[in-house]
């Protein structure tokens, strides 16, 4: 609104009317309350001024019976005109009977001849202005201009309003957010990402008018909706994903969603704190991209929570380990230990040991994993050289690597520092990266990793087989070694399809030339299956848990004896 201290600028108002001495008491009216006149005598002029001057009129006075053009075909013309429809017109008229003909026309109102009261005349206009300037200034502020879905500070007013009056709503509180909106951006063009979100703001809008709700945008990607209760969700992320999908055939966007379904008593703006938390607990996964918030997801931010709380005591107090677990070599008989694979541990004085499926999400998803794969990467580096002097055995320890290792710009220094201060090879640490991480295909990934790799770090790509990287995508990754998903290596036992499936990668991996370590590998039938099938390197509890840097040197150990013989 506008504030009282603001000096409003004379506000424009165009008197038409065929009848000078008309024109001449309203101008001398309206300029008593310091408004600016301008005066046309037909309706083509009328139209002329209205055209030139369209964005500072504030009124139009018209008189209805005039030569040349009636005020009739004024505001016909007006209607059809999308910019001069925005300027309010208040009719003049001397007989009652055109009135409801002009107000049909779009009139605002209309005061009759002879002139009624100044009063009057000055109040009607007054009113209408501040109606038609209040409306416009309302639209700018309750809209997204990208989607014409609501602004997030409109979007709470109205769904606080809905919560507090109409109680019998019961609404679930919807986020929808794009999966690396960045990268789209900076793959394809800001316009196109536009494009993106204009559809989506569109296909909500379609969604929303086939049920009861309201939405908004804000953050770029961040879509709310607040709606009555869908019988099933999957079905509605589905639909604005394949909306999606029928638009960038060629691209591939994935949208993800959480859903806090309505609670007695929580307001909405708590019950899109929760669909949000719930959307951030499927960011990345591209399998199952929905989330209905529960029970155990609030149980399960509480211990986030507090494991965030707990992680700088941790690092302090000695309670982060670094554990390793062998690979061996199925090229040989007996099979030879050839390289270690550095797992954190945290062993929580409280909660016991905390398997790192729990906190390495936790910590990817605010960045400080940064710190603790530091941390694992300087151990592991050490434990190389250390191997190396004590028992002249050189063991390659491969590390974790997060997204966010993949954002510092002192990725390559440090690890590079790292493996000369230890006196290594670059070849002895080698350094592992998540299928999904490649997928999301940054080129900004693909720039850091051929270089680390034209240093002549060995490159491992993890969990491969668990997201959708395409086999064409493959030839062209800077890759040495493909590290398959435990669920391929799982049931080879018992399920012809999946011995198949591990075929058709250990073929693949042989023409691009790439090594394959089998991770998960439990049990003898499943080692000399995979033998068989010609897989080259073996992970898994059949050979070794991760273990302690004390305890795996007795792996080290055998391994010299054997090695001796
Ligand atoms: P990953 O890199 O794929 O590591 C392999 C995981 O499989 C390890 O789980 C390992 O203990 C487990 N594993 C190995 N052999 C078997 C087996 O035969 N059967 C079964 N059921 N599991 C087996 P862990 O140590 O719990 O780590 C889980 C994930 O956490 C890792 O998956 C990795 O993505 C992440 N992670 C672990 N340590 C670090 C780290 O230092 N930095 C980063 N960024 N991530 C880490
Ligand atoms: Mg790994
Ligand atoms: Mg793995």
């Amino acid at each position: 609104m506008i504030s009282s201290n603001e000096i409003p600028r004379p506000r424009l108002v165009l008197v038409v009317d065929d009848h000078e001495v008309n024109r001449d008491v309203l101008e001398m009216i309206l300029s008593t309350r310091g408004y600016e006149v301008l005066t046309a005598e037909n309706g083509r002029e009328a139209l002329e001024q209205m055209r030139s001057r369209a964005s500072e009129l504030s009124i139009v006075l018209l008189d209805l019976i005039m030569p040349v053009m009636t005020g009739f075909e004024v505001l016909e013309t007006v209607r059809a005109d999308e910019t001069l429809r925005q300027i309010p017109i208040l009719v003049l008229t001397a007989e009652k009977s055109a009135e409801l003909q002009a107000l049909q026309l779009g009139a605002a109102d209309f005061v009759t001849k002879p002139f009624d009261l100044p009063e009057v005349i000055l109040a009607r206009v007054g009113r209408i202005i501040e109606l038609c300037e209040g409306r416009k200034l309302i639209s700018a502020a309750e809209h997204d201009h990208l989607t014409r879905l609501y602004s997030r500070n409109f979007f709470f007013a109205y769904a606080n309003r809905l919560y507090l009056y109409h109680p019998e709503l019961r609404f679930d509180a919807l986020v929808l957010n794009i999966e690396q909106f960045h990268s789209v951006n900076a793959l394809n063009g800001r316009e196109y990402g536009d494009e993106v979100l204009r559809l989506l703001g569109d296909e909500i809008a379609a969604f929303l008018s086939e049920t009861e709700g309201i939405a908004s945008r804000f953050d770029a990607d961040r879509f709310d909706i607040y709606c009555v209760q869908q019988p099933d969700y999957r079905a509605v992320l589905d639909r604005f994903q394949r909306r999606i999908n029928a638009h960038s055939p060629n691209v591939s966007i994935h949208l993800r969603m959480g859903v806090m379904p309505w609670r007695e008593g929580v307001e909405p703006i708590m019950l899109f704190d929760m669909a949000r938390a719930a959307c951030n607990m499927v960011r990345g996964n591209y399998q199952n991209p929905l989330m209905v918030y529960d029970e155990d997801m609030r149980l399960r931010e509480l211990l986030n929570q507090r494991l965030l709380n707990d992680l700088s005591a941790a690092a302090e107090q000695k309670q982060l380990r670094v554990f390793y677990q062998p690979k061996y070599d199925m090229r040989c008989d007996p099979p030879r230990l050839s390289s270690a694979e550095a797992l954190i541990r945290w062993n929580h004085p409280e909660l016991g040991m905390i398997s790192p499926g729990v906190f390495v999400p936790l910590l990817e998803g605010n960045g400080l994993i940064v710190v603790v794969d530091s941390f694992v990467w300087k151990e592991a580096a050490a434990q190389v050289a250390e191997w190396k002097r004590k028992y002249g055995f050189i063991l390659p320890i491969s590390v974790n690597l997060s997204r966010a290792d993949i954002q510092d710009p002192t990725l390559e220094d440090r690890l590079v520092a790292l493996v000369q201060d230890n006196g290594l090879e670059f070849a002895n640490l080698k350094l592992e990266v998540t299928e999904s991480a490649y997928i999301e295909n940054s080129t900004k990934l693909l720039d850091v990793i051929r270089r680390l790799r034209a240093r002549g770090f060995e490159i491992e790509m993890d969990d491969f087989g668990s997201g959708y990287s395409s086999l064409n995508m493959l030839s062209d990754m800077p890759i040495d070694v493909l590290k398959m998903d435990m669920k391929f290596v799982r049931h080879i036992e018992e399920n012809e399809t999946d011995m198949r499936l591990v075929k058709l990668i250990l073929d693949i991996a042989q023409y691009l030339k790439l090594k394959v370590v089998a991770e998960g590998v439990e049990t003898e039938g499943q080692l000399s299956l995979l033998r068989d099938a010609g897989c080259d390197l073996v992970q898994g509890f059949y050979f070794s848990r991760p273990l302690p840097p004390e305890e795996f040197e007795l792996l080290i150990q055998r391994e010299i004896a054997i090695q001796r013989e």
